[in-house]
Parts: C-alpha cells; sequence; structure tokens
C-alpha cells in the first residue's frame, strides 16, 4: 500500500539495476533536491550540466567521487527539482551517500514513487506512466516498441480523443435537456445519435483485437501436446536450445506441465511439455494429465506432434479443448514417411527444425500483430473501456434524455479512469505499486 504521497517530502532510490556494478545511479526528488546537493557538493552544481564532484557527510568524510546533475523543476522527470547521483557501485559508497541522503531529512522512494510523482505533477498520463513500467520491463525488441509507442502518447491520445469527444455529446444532451424549446440547430439529437454510435463502432473495434497488445505486453503460451513418447520432449529442448524437460523412451515420463522461456517472432513465449495426454492407472500421471489438459485448454498455440513412425496416431485437437491455434508437426521422420498437412521434422536428424523455427516465428507474429491504431495493451484498459462500451450501448437504447445523459457521465467516467483524467485516486495504488523502487 502507497503512502499518501507528501510532496513535501524529498526522496531518493537507487535507479539503476541490482548487483554489483560500475555506476549505481542515486535519484532524488522533491523541494530539499538542492539543499541536499549543497551539502553533499559544497556548492549546487549548474543545471542540467555533468558535473564530477567529491561528495562529503555532515562530517566532512569523503564519500565519493562522482559525476552530479542538478535538474530543477518543473522541467524534470517528476516536475520537482531533482538530482542525480551516479556514484561508483560499491555497497560500501551507495550505502554511504544514502545514510548522508537520509540524515539530511531525504527518506527512501517506496516503488514506482517518481512516476507517481511525475503524474500527480502533469508530467504524463497513466497510460504512459504504464508504458515506463513496460519499458523497464520489455525483454524483446517487440515489447519495447509497443512501449514506446504508448509512451509517446498514441494510445493516450486514442483514448483522449474519445473523451473529448463524448464530452461534447454530454454537453449537447445537456443543452437538449435545459433547453427542449430554444433555438438549438435542426436535428441535434439525430447527429448526437449517429456520432454515439461512431464512438461506441471504435471502442468495440479496439476492444475486439484478440488481446494482441496484452498477449506481446505479457508474453504468450505454446502447449506442445500429443500422445506420449512422440517426441514432444525433444522438440522442446531443441526449440529452447538447453535441457528443460526430460527425454525418455519410457511413456509417461512427463508427468508435470514443464515450462521453458523462448522468443519467437519478438515476442517472449513460455512453451509448455505437458504430459503424454492419455488414460491413465497412476495417479500421479492422471493428475499430470488433467493439469496439462487445463493449460492446453488455455494457451495461445497447441504445437501438436504425431509420430510417424506410430502410423497416422494423431491427438484430433477436438479432443483438446484448446481456444488457440493449433500448429500440426510429425516427428521421427527418420524412422517413416510424413503425414500429409504437418511440419515435418526429426528431433534426432535435425531434419525440417529450421522450418518449424520459422512457422512458430510467422504464427507468433499472426498472433500480436495489427496494422492500424495502437492496440489495447492492459487488462486494467479492458475492464474501463468494456464498461464505456456497456453505457454507450445503454445510452443508445435509452429513450429518457436525463437517463442517456447519466450514461454518458458513466461512460466518460470510465474513460477518464484509464488516462488518469477523472476518479483516479483508487487506481493509482493499483498503477504504481507494480513499479519498483527507483522509477
Ligand atoms: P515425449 O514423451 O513426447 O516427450 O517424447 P520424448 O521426447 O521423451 O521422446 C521419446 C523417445 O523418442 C525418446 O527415446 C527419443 O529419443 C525418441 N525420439 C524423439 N524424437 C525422435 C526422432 O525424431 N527420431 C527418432 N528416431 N527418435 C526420436
Amino acid at each position: 500500500m502507497m503512502p499518501v504521497n507528501r510532496a513535501d517530502e524529498t526522496i531518493f532510490a537507487v535507479a539503476s539495476g541490482a548487483g554489483r556494478a560500475a555506476i549505481c545511479v542515486l535519484r532524488v526528488s522533491g523541494p530539499r533536491s538542492r539543499a541536499l546537493l549543497e551539502h553533499l557538493c559544497g556548492t549546487c552544481p549548474p543545471a542540467r550540466r555533468a558535473s564530477v564532484r567529491t561528495l562529503h557527510d555532515d562530517a566532512g568524510e569523503a564519500l565519493d567521487q562522482a559525476l552530479v546533475l542538478w535538474l530543477p523543476g518543473p522541467a524534470s522527470y517528476t516536475g520537482e527539482d531533482c538530482a542525480e547521483l551516479h556514484l561508483h557501485g560499491g555497497r560500501g559508497v551507495v550505502d554511504g551517500v544514502a545514510d548522508a541522503l537520509a540524515a539530511l531529512g531525504a527518506r527512501p522512494a517506496e516503488p514506482g514513487e517518481f512516476t507517481r510523482r511525475a503524474f500527480l505533477n502533469g508530467r504524463m498520463d497513466l497510460v504512459e506512466a504504464e508504458a515506463i513500467a513496460d519499458l523497464v520491463d520489455a525483454e524483446t525488441a517487440s515489447q519495447r516498441r509497443q512501449a514506446l509507442r504508448q509512451l509517446s502518447g498514441a494510445l493516450g491520445e486514442l483514448y483522449s480523443g474519445w473523451s473529448m469527444r463524448l464530452t461534447v455529446l454530454m454537453a449537447q444532451q445537456e443543452a437538449l435537456i435545459d433547453f427542449p424549446d430554444e433555438d438549438l440547430p435542426p436535428d441535434v439529437e439525430g447527429a448526437l445519435m449517429a456520432e454515439l454510435g461512431v464512438i461506441l463502432t471504435e471502442v468495440e473495434g479496439h476492444l475486439a483485437d484478440d488481446r494482441r497488445g496484452e498477449r506481446l505486453r505479457e508474453g504468450i503460451v505454446i502447449a506442445v501436446g500429443g500422445p506420449p513418447n512422440v517426441g514432444k520432449s525433444s522438440l522442446i529442448n531443441i526449440l529452447a536450445r538447453r535441457d528443460v524437460a526430460i527425454v525418455s523412451p519410457f511413456p509417461g515420463t512427463t508427468r508435470d506441465v514443464l515450462e521453458a522461456r523462448v522468443v519467437f517472432g519478438g515476442v517472449p513465449v513460455t512453451l509448455l511439455d505437458t504430459a503424454g495426454i492419455r488414460a491413465s492407472t497412476d495417479p500421479i500421471e492422471g493428475d499430470g494429465v488433467r493439469r496439462a489438459v487445463a493449460r492446453i485448454a488455455e494457451a495461445d498455440l497447441v504445437l501438436l506432434v504425431a509420430d510417424a513412425s506410430a502410423g497416422s496416431v494423431w491427438l484430433e485437437s477436438d479432443a483438446l479443448p484448446t481456444a488457440g491455434a493449433v500448429l500440426r508437426v510429425v516427428n521421427k521422420i527418420d524412422l517413416a514417411p510424413a503425414l500429409p498437412g504437418a511440419i515435418a521434422v526429426s528431433a534426432v536428424t535435425g531434419h525440417g527444425l529450421e522450418a518449424l523455427r520459422a512457422e512458430l516465428d510467422a504464427a507468433v507474429r499472426r498472433l500480436v500483430e495489427r496494422d492500424g491504431p495502437p492496440p489495447l495493451t492492459r487488462a486494467r484498459h479492458r475492464a474501463a473501456l468494456s464498461e464505456v462500451a456497456v453505457e454507450l450501448r445503454g445510452a443508445i437504447m435509452e429513450g429518457l434524455a436525463e437517463l442517456r445523459a447519466e450514461r454518458l457521465r458513466l461512460a466518460t467516467r470510465a474513460l477518464g479512469r484509464v488516462t488518469g483524467q477523472i476518479d483516479v485516486e483508487d487506481v493509482l495504488d493499483v498503477v504504481f505499486s507494480r513499479f519498483c523502487i527507483g522509477k
């Protein structure tokens, strides 16, 4: 739980990564930033210029020779007076400077507190703040691109655009209620209803994106399924380029769901090796099978493997309750001819594995890519926008002007929660508690 944000408090935190490093960036924000720099450096260095200074504690003991930046507000990350100390990375150095800052009245920052202050000072909207968190977490180039696009304001503009248009409609609706007999332009109501329909269509289109943006942000899940002993574990080991799964000639060895993290098509992917799916009398294996079926049901894509040497033993995908797409692979083509309609591979000779990787890259890209406006990236946005769509549909169906106006207000408020324009306090904790300290 985030404490009440006290803007009169000066906060500090290590902004660079954990572990031993050459340089450690310590960030300071708040009204006492300048005074703290004067204490540590003797004088405040020039604004926005990198200066090398020897830092001293209050007793006059030297703490480090550091690169120091004085970043006066409001043109700073948080909008407040800020400082950055690029220290040498040793624990003794960093702890010494942190102790000196605390002795001078600054306090360690909470997770996300710098970005929270940036939001409260109007430096960014909530959607941009979330993009910062995504950039900090980005594992692949595609995730980075999506987060940068969101940070540039493209997604926020889409939402604030709808918000502005809804506000106009709300004003028109109020005018229709308050001045029914006045000389309003002809057919204000008709135009209002038409525009309502257009906005609803746009919001619905944004929602019906098959979770592409969320999939890219969160990574996708590929379940590798099929009968026992067809070579699922062998293929996963090859795809993951390391030994994650247990490969064994005895059917039913994989009793649990094993995972490997890989990247296909620029998207982080979790590969699931599912227990050989078959009826089993062994209670432990039976449990594994149940879990396997459940994970497959949730997977974005199923890689269905068959054994060429076992005849055409496909486990039919209707036997697997999966919502995701299915890619068929026939393994062990070194032993028998391939089956039609599947990617032919051999985990032993390596035949067809590059083609399989290329197919996986393409299939994953199809799951996340879409042209046009920026995609929806978070469940939080999806929940609020679904509410917007419900209220807009309600407004269109509503015969009473007053009730329609209320529906429009509710839709606008739900939209405002996404970017943080209205009704924000209760969503702030949710958004900023997911940050790491120093951001
Ligand atoms: P899983 O039960 O589906 O995970 O299958 P495994 O990966 O454990 O493989 C079962 C057996 O088939 C092991 O003895 C593997 O060495 C063997 N195997 C896997 N792939 C191939 C292949 O392409 N060709 C041949 N000849 N044997 C394979």
